[in-house]
């Protein structure tokens, strides 16, 4: 203790105690009171702590329940993705299978043309097993491909192959490739782009296709073969058959000419019949069996398709005018007559068509037809029908009767006679023609068989129909029985400018006003109209008229002045010259015996070269009645000097002779002409064969016209007529005893 301790009192010590003590105690109760607070706080905030925790263990409860609920969703999804990854496996492996299992080739590339996948085939093909594990770019590929496709070749081949194979997957529409392989097998490439720009690859496996093909062909090449040697058999049979046949029909149509007992006459015409028949029917199994094996061709050349038309109707009169039927023709008038066509097939169709129509007609009337429209440039399109009066085909019929070997089988039907190939040939030759054909028919009415083809025409079109001088003839009466003869005869005039008066008979013309006032009387001759008849009432009634008759050829006219026979069919341009000869007498008359003229000029000169004697004798027969001067050569260089001594007009020549055969000698005989710059002659070859087996050298060989023989005296005739030169007399006399009158 210090000394002012020391000096306080007690008292004061204890007063200080005391204030001490107090200060402590009151120390003490505001520390007590700030522990109560504290503690009162300190509750609260247990409170409010506990209270917390409560929440947040609730709120981890609903967290752990979601939790839970989550933790089966994702199971049930995860399932679902398990099974659907199976599923897909499963379609993809399905898939592979597939693309396994085929024989063709398969392969996926991405945009970026690398191969994505690719099934064995494929892979073999670009020789690997599996799927390479390096990428692989389309372009390698078709090197691998060109490779194993062009190993001997050269590398350009390669590489050229490769250029294409990459620059057609550049478009859109890829086109396909074939390739060999090296192996044997054949693939078809074919590529197309997918949506996202992949590519998908197949290839057809055609090696089996590929096969069958090479085998057809080979069998087809074999068929061709065997089917060329038969025709070359049938064509040479045909030669054979045809030279004898020459001497049996040629010499049986001579023999029916002369004197014979009603016997003897029966036994000819027999034997000319059968002879002739045989020959038809050679003649369509040749054709048949040519167009079978596609050796038929067409020759095209300038004819005259009325005239064509109008000589097969005069070969079919005599049959036709025999049952009492006739035959018309209808030419379209504004048509020209000449095109440029293959004459003989277009004659051959229309024999097939006229000649059934006539074989199938027992009464009433054929009617051919022609009409055409310009189909430019010169073409025409034209029409050709043959309708008839005949039998009729039943509908059922009417599809097969163009097939091979085809005849209606029927009570009607079985009477007449026929190879059954006609009209198959026709349709075929109307084919190769690029034509097309129809038939309508009614059984009991009649049918019309009609076929459609474009020709040039061989002519300037404006002179089709224009006369060359004008007719001066104005009025012409025409007495025709039947209704269609009339109405084609009335057209055929009236394109002339002449006023036409149509009559059913000659009573009816005698008793038509004005009838003595017509220019010219064309009056077709028939079982109901006898020509010399008429013409007598004509001139009894003091009708004075030149009188044309149209009547079949060969017919006689009644030996009157003022009276001239014009060929039925009536062709336009003989119609033609009948009008130019009437409009200008003084010109047609010449020589002065009525439309042809005749007299004191020199006789056509016609060579026949013909090695064989009796092939000769024949055709002196044939001509026997023609005022021609005749020679004959033997062999192609008696044929040469002939040619330079006797200067023909027109020469008959042989083909198949001996040595020297007919081409040779035409041949010669052109270019001697050339040499000594002479006008070529008309050469006129006769041959054995059908005719478009000659037709193809007979142009290059120089050769105008062909003959099929056995040789027919009309075709021999209308040949000489078809060649007189201008300054020779007419072969036909017209001044024998038998045709008083012209025919023109
Ligand atoms: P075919 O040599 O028998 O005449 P086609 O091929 O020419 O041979 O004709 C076949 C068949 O078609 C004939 O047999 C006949 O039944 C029928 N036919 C052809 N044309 C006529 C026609 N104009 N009228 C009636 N039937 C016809």
């Amino acid at each position: 203790m210090n000394r002012a301790e020391t000096g306080l009192s007690y008292i004061e010590r204890l007063a200080r105690e005391r204030r001490g003590r107090l200060a402590a105690e009151r120390l003490l109760e505001q520390k007590q009171r700030e522990l109560f607070a504290a503690n009162v706080q300190l509750a609260r905030h247990a409170r409010a702590l506990s209270e917390e925790i409560v929440e947040q263990r609730h709120g981890l409860e609903v967290a752990r329940s979601e939790a839970e609920v989550l933790r089966g969703q994702t199971s049930d999804a995860l399932n679902e993705l398990q099974r659907a990854n199976a599923a897909a496996r499963t379609a993809e492996r399905r898939l592979w299978e597939a693309l396994e299992t085929i024989r063709d080739g398969f392969a996926l590339f991405d945009k970026r043309q690398r191969l994505i996948a690719a099934n064995r085939v494929y892979l073999s093909m670009i020789g690997e097993e599996e799927m390479p594990l390096a990428e692989i770019a389309y372009s390698d590929i078709v090197t691998r491909l060109a490779e194993r496709a062009f190993a001997g070749a050269a590398p350009e081949v390669r590489h050229a192959w490769h250029e294409a194979m990459i620059a057609r997957i550049a478009g859109d529409e890829i086109e396909p490739r074939v390739i060999h392989l090296g192996d044997g097998r054949h693939f078809r490439l074919m590529d197309r782009r997918g949506t996202f720009g992949d590519l998908v690859s197949l290839a057809r496996d055609i090696t089996q296709a590929v096969a069958r093909e090479a085998e057809l062909s080979e069998a087809r090449e074999k068929a061709e073969a065997a089917s060329r040697a038969k025709s070359a058999f049938l064509a040479n049979m045909s030669h054979e058959i045809r030279t004898p046949m020459n001497g049996v029909v040629g010499m049986a149509e001579l023999l029916c000419e002369t004197v014979l007992t009603d016997e003897q006459r029966l036994c000819a015409e027999t034997i000319r019949s059968s002879g002739e028949a045989l020959l038809a029917i050679i003649n369509d199994v040749l054709d048949y069996s040519k167009i079978e094996a596609q050796r038929l061709k067409l020759y095209p050349e300038p004819f005259d398709l009325e005239r064509c038309l109008h000589e097969v109707i005069l070969l079919l009169q005599p049959s036709a005018q025999e049952k009492g039927i006739s035959v018309l023709a209808d030419f379209d008038l504004f048509l020209p007559t000449r095109f440029i066509g293959d004459r003989g097939r277009v004659r051959q169709i229309l024999t097939n068509l006229l000649g059934n129509a006539v074989k199938f007609t027992q009464s009433g009337h054929v009617l051919a037809r022609v009409v055409g429209i310009e189909r430019g440039e010169g073409r025409f399109e034209l029409h050709i029908s043959v309708e008839d009066t005949g039998i009729g085909i039943k509908a059922e019929h009417l599809d097969a009767i163009f097939g091979e070997f085809s005849q209606v089988e029927s009570e009607s039907n079985r009477q007449f006679e026929g190879t059954g190939l006609g009209l198959a040939i026709t349709r075929q030759l109307v084919d190769l023609m690029g034509g097309t054909m129809w038939v309508e028919s009614e059984p009991g009415e009649g049918s019309c068989f009609g076929f459609r083809i474009i020709l040039p025409a061989a002519e300037p079109i404006a002179t089709g129909i224009a006369p060359q001088r004008p007719v001066r003839l104005r009025k012409v009466l025409v007495v025709a029985d039947a209704q269609i003869s009339r109405a084609i005869l009335q057209r055929q005039l009236e394109t002339f400018g002449l006023a036409v008066t149509a009559c059913r008979s000659g009573d009816e013309a005698l008793a038509a006003p004005g009838a003595g006032a017509v220019d010219l009387i064309l009056a077709e001759q028939s079982p109901r109209l006898d020509g010399a008849g008429f013409v007598r009432g004509l001139r009894e009634s003091g009708i004075a008229a030149p009188v044309a008759l149209a009547a079949a050829e060969g017919t006689t006219a009644p030996d009157m002045p003022g009276v001239h026979l014009i060929a039925q069919p009536v062709l336009r341009s003989a119609l033609f010259r009948l009008l130019e000869a009437l409009s200008y007498p003084a010109l047609a008359q010449g020589g002065g015996d009525g439309v042809s003229p005749g007299g004191a000029r020199r006789p056509m000169r016609v060579l026949a070269v013909e090695d064989n004697r009796t092939n000769q004798l024949v055709f002196s027969k044939m001509v026997a009645d023609l005022d021609i001067e005749l020679g004959f050569a033997g062999d192609g260089h008696q044929a040469v000097a002939e040619w330079r001594r006797f200067r023909p007009d027109l020469i008959f020549m042989d083909i198949s002779m001996p040595g020297m055969d007919g081409r040779e000698t035409t041949a010669a005989i052109r270019a001697a002409e050339m040499a000594g710059d002479l006008a070529p002659v008309p050469i006129v070859a006769l041959t054995a064969h059908a005719p478009d087996s000659d037709g193809a050298w007979s142009l290059e060989a120089g050769i105008d016209r062909w003959l099929t023989k056995p040789l027919k005296k009309s075709a021999i005739l209308s040949t000489v007529l078809a060649f007189v030169p201008a300054d020779a007399r007419p072969p036909l006399s017209l001044a024998r005893p038998s045709q008083p009158s012209a025919t023109i």
